[in-house]
C-alpha cells in the first residue's frame, strides 16, 4: 500500500499561499518594482491572488516624502489594471494602504469613492501630527518617550481607526515594536480595547511578515495577539508589505503556520470592499 503523500511532504509545500494583500509599488518613493514584476514574482511562486495597497495620498502633498502623490493615484491604478491584463492567470486585488490620523475620515471616504477599490488597510504610522513611529530618520523621538507613552497613543489611534469603520483591514497591528522599545507594564488591556472594537466593526487584522525583516525580527502581530483575536472571532488576511518584487510572499508558510497555531482555519479576501471567507 501507498503511504499517503500528506505524511512525508513538509508543511510548506502542502500549504496553499493565501493571497498576499500588501504589496507597494514605486509610486511612494521608497519602494522598487512595477505591479506587473510584483505579478510575475508572485506567478513564479504560485499565488492565486495578490492585492496591492501602497501608501495612499495624504490632502497635501508635502505631508511627508514617502507615500504618492494626489496626481499619482490614477496612474496607480492604471499600473494595477496593466499589471491585470499581463497576468490574465492571477487575480488582483485594487486596495490602498491608507493612514489613519484623527480627523482624516472625510479624506478617507473621499478617496474610497475614487475608484473601484477591493480593500482598505487603515494603518497608524503617526502618532502625532508629525511623528511616524517607523520612521528610522526619526528613531531619536523614541529615546525622549517612555515606551508605554507612545504604545498608548499608538493603540488608541489603531482602536480608533477599527472602530471608524472606514477599514477593511487594520496594518501591521503591533508596528510600535518595531525597533524593540517594548514597554515594562502589561499591554494587554491595550490591546484588548483595539481587538474588541475591529471585532465590533468587522475590520480583520493583518498577519504580516516584514516584522521579520526589521529589528523586532517577529511578524507583526505577535503570537499572544494572534491567539487573542482568534479568541475573540477578528478575522485575518496576510500581507509581505512588499517594497521589492523579491519580497512578495516572504515568510508566508510561517504566518500560516501562526495563524493555524491561533486557532485560524480561515482568511479573509475581499472584492469591491465586501469579505469572502476561504479555507486555510
Ligand atoms: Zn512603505
Ligand atoms: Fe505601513
Ligand atoms: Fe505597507
Ligand atoms: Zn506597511
Amino acid at each position: 500500500m501507498t503511504p499517503c503523500c500528506c505524511a512525508v511532504v513538509p508543511l510548506e509545500f502542502r500549504m496553499v499561499l493565501p493571497a498576499d494583500y500588501h504589496l507597494h509599488t514605486p509610486l511612494c518613493r521608497h519602494a522598487v518594482g512595477e505591479p506587473s514584476e510584483l505579478a510575475a514574482r508572485a506567478v513564479k511562486l504560485g499565488f492565486g491572488e495578490i492585492g496591492f495597497s501602497d501608501h495612499s495620498p495624504m490632502p497635501r502633498d508635502d505631508f511627508d516624502d514617502w507615500r504618492m502623490r494626489n496626481a499619482d493615484l490614477d496612474g496607480y491604478v492604471a499600473a494595477v489594471e496593466r499589471a491585470r491584463r499581463e497576468h490574465p492567470g492571477l487575480v488582483i486585488k485594487l486596495g490602498l494602504e491608507v493612514d489613519y490620523l484623527p480627523g482624516c475620515e472625510d479624506w478617507v471616504r473621499d478617496l474610497a469613492a475614487r475608484h473601484p477599490w477591493d480593500y482598505f488597510i487603515g494603518s497608524v504610522h503617526y502618532v502625532s501630527e508629525t511623528w511616524a513611529i517607523d520612521n528610522p530618520a526619526r528613531l531619536s523621538e523614541w529615546k525622549n518617550r517612555e515606551p508605554l507613552e507612545v504604545w498608548t497613543a499608538y493603540f488608541d489611534r489603531l482602536t480608533m481607526a477599527a472602530a471608524s469603520g472606514l477599514f477593511d483591514i487594520i496594518g501591521h497591528v503591533d508596528l510600535c515594536k518595531k525597533f524593540c522599545f517594548y514597554p515594562k507594564q502589561d499591554c494587554t488591556p491595550l490591546v484588548t480595547r483595539f481587538l474588541e472594537a475591529a471585532k465590533l466593526h468587522g475590520a480583520a487584522i493583518e498577519l504580516n511578515t516584514s516584522g521579520l525583516r526589521k529589528d523586532c525580527k517577529e511578524i507583526y502581530p505577535a503570537p499572544a495577539i494572534v491567539r487573542l483575536a482568534a479568541k475573540l472571532g477578528v478575522p485575518i488576511t496576510f500581507g509581505s508589505d512588499a517594497h521589492a518584487p523579491s519580497e512578495v510572499g516572504m515568510d508566508f508558510a510561517e504566518a500560516v503556520r501562526l495563524a493555524r497555531s491561533a486557532g485560524y482555519t480561515r482568511y479573509g479576501r475581499y472584492t469591491r470592499r465586501r469579505r469572502e471567507e476561504q479555507p486555510l
